[in-house]
């Protein structure tokens, strides 16, 4: 008799990977690389000093060292939460009555509830190791600002972080999350950056959007001394420190002799997904496999299903180099969706060209129909998804019954990138029944797109 897997399937500490992957490197094709709004040109590291911590900076414009060594200061905080768990939803799988086995990677069992602490460590520890006092931050949903609040308190950093006004009000106890680790937390936009006052003035009702955000802290980090920006999140740098996920879901996959044949995530910015996929779509681009690979993004911020992929700014107040990806403009204010962590207007570039070399799929679902499977999968799996994951898991749940039509048993991954117990205001408008669909329409992302730097190439 077959040995059934188990339910978990758990590395040990020695068995983590001492290595983060660079998938660029082995990307023929590479990403468009970054330009220098002044002078457009490709930037180089001394562009990018001022904002960004050194290490960092060098990690960001890297397309061909293949493997960095996990420094052991950051390997000793994720000794603390992770390995993280890959799981076989066994239950769901009953529910559906599909063929297909179904595993997802968990990465919500840490306080911050997210993957984004697997970045945060990394980046809290270089700008320490550089000898800087503070950094700055946006936060959409808040999971970011949590996550990087509690490497802050870790490595001894001040940070300050500007969460999205609408998220600040939606989600108060991120906010005493944050300051019970010691972060102060600005409501954005905020009066107290120009990025900011300039957007109060335009529209003093707005709830704000991460591109704003990003804008305020990168000021904020640029006139204070000893203090360094850092982002959650579209950075090639993050996808570095995110492949962990990727690496992990590897190997306890080899542990139980299994491969995905299809691989989904949810893309915000596209960190989880491009660190999930990162090893798999190694054997992609080698030649060695062929699994699928979905993107899945909320319907009212579509960037890779309706953006265009053109250079832009990573930011509201245009005061970060212009990266090409996916974008839907980044004056783009998505509608106060309660996917907090996937209202961004763009796309990591590294995605984002794979993406438009057709290595990977993207489709876009309705908000009503993401919590209809959150629901689901919470009752069977007894996990509380975040609105973002469960953005992955209508989809996983989409393909598994379409493996029940066809009769394959297929090997579905997806990432289950948190927990929404910070998400109530959500579920209780999904509960009471009226979230809503808020989807842009055509005439509204033209306009978005007219605007769009002009930039040669
Ligand atoms: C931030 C976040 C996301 C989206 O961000 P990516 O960079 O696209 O991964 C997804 N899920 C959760 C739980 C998040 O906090």
């Amino acid at each position: 008799m077959l040995k059934q897997v188990p339910h978990k399937i758990y590395l040990t500490e020695e068995q983590m990977p001492k290595q983060w992957y660079n998938l660029r490197a082995d990307m023929k094709e590479k990403p468009e690389p970054m330009l220098n709004p002044a002078t457009g040109k490709p930037a180089v590291k001394e562009d990018l000093y001022p904002v960004f911590c050194e290490k960092l900076a060098a990690q960001e414009l890297d397309d061909t060292t293949r493997y960095f060594d996990i420094p052991e200061p950051v390997l000793d905080f994720y000794k603390i939460y992770r390995p993280s768990p890959l799981m076989r939803a066994y239950n769901l799988e009953k529910a559906l009555d599909t063929p297909a086995k179904i595993y997802f990677k968990f990465e919500g069992n840490n306080t911050s509830g997210s993957h984004k602490l697997n970045s945060a460590v990394a980046q809290a520890y270089y700008a320490k190791e550089q000898g800087l006092t503070k950094v700055t931050t946006e936060t959409g949903a808040g999971q970011w600002g949590t996550a990087l609040s509690e490497a802050c308190a870790y490595f001894g950093l001040d940070l300050t972080v500007f969460m999205v006004k609408c998220s600040y009000q939606q989600k108060p106890y991120r906010k005493n999350v944050m300051q019970t680790f010691g972060a102060s937390v600005v409501p954005s936009p905020s009066n107290t950056t120009k990025a900011g006052r300039a957007i109060l003035a335009e529209n003093p009702e707005t709830g704000g959007s991460l591109g704003c955000a990003i804008s305020e802290a990168v000021e904020t980090a640029l006139h204070t001394e000893n203090c360094r920006y850092v982002l959650g999140s579209v950075l090639n740098q993050v996808l570095l420190h995110q492949s962990i996920i990727g690496l992990e879901s590897k190997q306890a996959m080899e542990m139980i002799d299994e491969y995905p044949d299809v691989i989904i995530g949810c893309a915000g910015g596209g960190s989880n997904l491009g660190g999930l996929i990162a090893p798999f779509m190694q054997d992609k681009l080698l030649g060695r496999a062929n699994p699928r690979i979905v993107a899945v993004e909320p319907a009212s911020c579509p960037s890779l299903t309706r953006g265009r992929y053109a250079y832009d700014f990573c930011d509201v107040g245009k005061v970060t180099p212009l990266a090409k990806m996916y974008t839907l403009g980044s004056g783009f204010m998505p509608s106060p969706d309660h996917a907090g962590g996937l209202r961004y207007h763009g796309m990591s570039p590294i995605l984002s060209k794979l993406y438009h070399d057709g290595y990977m799929e993207a489709v876009s679902v309705r908000q009503t129909d993401v919590f209809d499977a959150a629901v689901q999968f919470a009752k069977l799996e007894s996990i509380l998804p975040a609105p973002e994951s469960s953005h992955a898991i209508r989809t996983a749940i989409d393909e598994a019954l379409k493996c029940k039509e066809s009769g394959e048993a297929k090997t579905i991954l997806f990432g289950l990138t948190g927990t929404g117990y910070f998400d109530m205001t959500a579920y209780d408008s999904y509960l009471k029944g009226t979230m809503k669909n808020v989807i842009p329409t055509d005439e509204q992302l033209e306009e978005n797109f007219r605007k769009l730097p002009k930039v040669n190439g």
